[in-house]
């Protein structure tokens, strides 16, 4: 079936200018052309959707989430206060609600298993398409390793589609790569420093693995055709991470720190995954430490994001939601712009270059004849104002590979 989207502002995520008055013409799950209006034709007896006072944009992309976290307190982390089938539930509740606010594509970065990847893909259930950490890779002591402020073991049930993610040694960390990647991990997870929210004496610039375990992991990684998706945020571990070769560094916050690093990383096409949505949100915490480290690194993290704009270091945009944040992603966008991005750049950055990001930059994250038709009809500009983007009433029309995935066209 030929779907037309007519006479909108077509703003397709490459940077080109907005095209008034235009036309996207698809064919089943791709578009087949994109441009003004006068200058596309298509077959009679296609679908004409009228797009006119709408911006038509590339479906959005989430390069950082974690769609099946529900709260930081350690119950809920741990999945303590709650039946498992109950908590699936809300995830899958996440998933329709995200993808109804135009995020065609999320890559989780830890918490969801691959079962929800089956049941969006079998139409169980509405979601994104998903690309997959399932757990974040770290050595005894780092973030991926849960234990409690007591010192206690997490003391959930194992679940095989979540494997053990603690590795200590070049052996170990191959075997675990392998592991996640055998329960279906798109993508490697590792993090080489702690966090905001991380335990007390794992901080920010505090370290983790070796640079002889980070070369096993993204070897191993990449061998078996898998990105490396890092977090760091500063110090030493930093260092190791992008000697190792990973692919984005996630946070980022003290970047601006280590100049040589961020010239490295704008040579190679690093990205950059600031995700300022979740220290918005930790910088209210009612952790004193998690709240002081996030009021510490705010300056530097907005530096870095600058920095990186000046030296060409590629951006993706990212929440680390979970728990906050959904199913309004698109804060991440108005914070890129705070931080020194144009409308225009923020938008690529959770579109264009979040799917360049995430590899799939072929299929996905511009408007153009050949890719995959994930696009979103909006009720306002948000080259004018970002905020358009959080308030569901103007996320008008939301297609995934074509299918329609939420229309609100007749609700007022
Ligand atoms: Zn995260």
């Amino acid at each position: 079936m030929i779907r037309v989207l007519s006479g909108g502002t077509l703003v397709d995520g490459t940077g080109r200018a907005p095209i008034p008055d235009a036309a996207v013409v698809i064919d089943g799950e791709r578009i087949v052309a994109a441009g003004p209006r006068a200058a596309v034709s298509w077959a009679p007896g296609a679908e004409v959707i009228d797009a006119r006072g709408r911006t038509i944009i590339p479906g959005l992309i989430d390069a950082h989430d974690h769609l099946a976290f529900h709260g930081y307190a350690l119950a809920s982390r741990w999945g303590l206060d709650e039946p498992m089938s109950t908590a699936h539930m809300r995830t899958a509740g996440v998933l329709a609600e995200t993808v109804a606010m135009g995020y065609t594509t999320v890559r989780d970065a830890g918490g969801l298993d691959a079962g929800f990847r089956l049941a969006v893909e079998q139409g169980l259930i509405p979601g994104p398409r998903l690309v997959l950490a399932l757990q974040i890779i770290s050595p005894t002591g780092g973030i991926g390793d849960r234990v409690s402020p007591s010192g206690h073991d997490c003391c959930g049930a194992a679940d095989p589609l979540l494997p053990d993610c603690v590795a200590n040694g070049t052996d170990a960390v191959r075997d675990v790569v392998r592991t996640m990647v055998r329960a279906g991990a798109d993508v490697i997870k590792t993090a080489t420093t702690g966090g905001a929210s991380s335990r007390q004496g794992h901080g920010p610039r505090d370290p983790a693995f070796s640079l002889e375990e980070m070369q096993a992991l993204v070897g191993e990684s990449h061998a078996l055709g898998r990105r490396v998706m890092c977090h760091a945020l500063g110090g030493p571990g930093m260092r190791t991470a992008l000697l190792a070769g990973v692919d984005s560094i996630e946070h980022g916050c003290y970047l601006d720190e280590d100049p040589d690093l961020m010239a490295r990383m704008a040579d190679r096409g690093v990205f950059l995954v600031p995700t300022l949505t979740v220290y918005v949100y930790h910088s209210e915490s009612q952790a004193p430490h998690v709240r002081a480290r996030a009021r510490a690194l705010h300056e530097h993290h907005i530096n870095t994001v600058r920095r990186a704009l000046e030296l060409g270091v590629p951006i993706a945009a990212g929440t680390d939601a979970g728990g906050h944040g959904h199913p309004k992603n698109a804060l991440e966008l108005g914070y890129l712009v705070d931080a020194g991005l144009t409308t225009m750049q923020a938008l690529r950055a959770g579109t264009q270059w979040a799917a360049q990001c995430l590899g799939l930059g072929d299929e996905l994250g511009t408007i153009e004849a050949g890719r995959l038709a994930d696009i979103v009809v909006v009720d306002g500009n948000p080259l004018d104002d970002m905020k358009v983007l959080l308030e569901a009433e103007r996320i008008q029309l939301v297609l995934k590979g074509g299918a329609t995935c939420a229309d609100r066209r007749t609700a007022a």
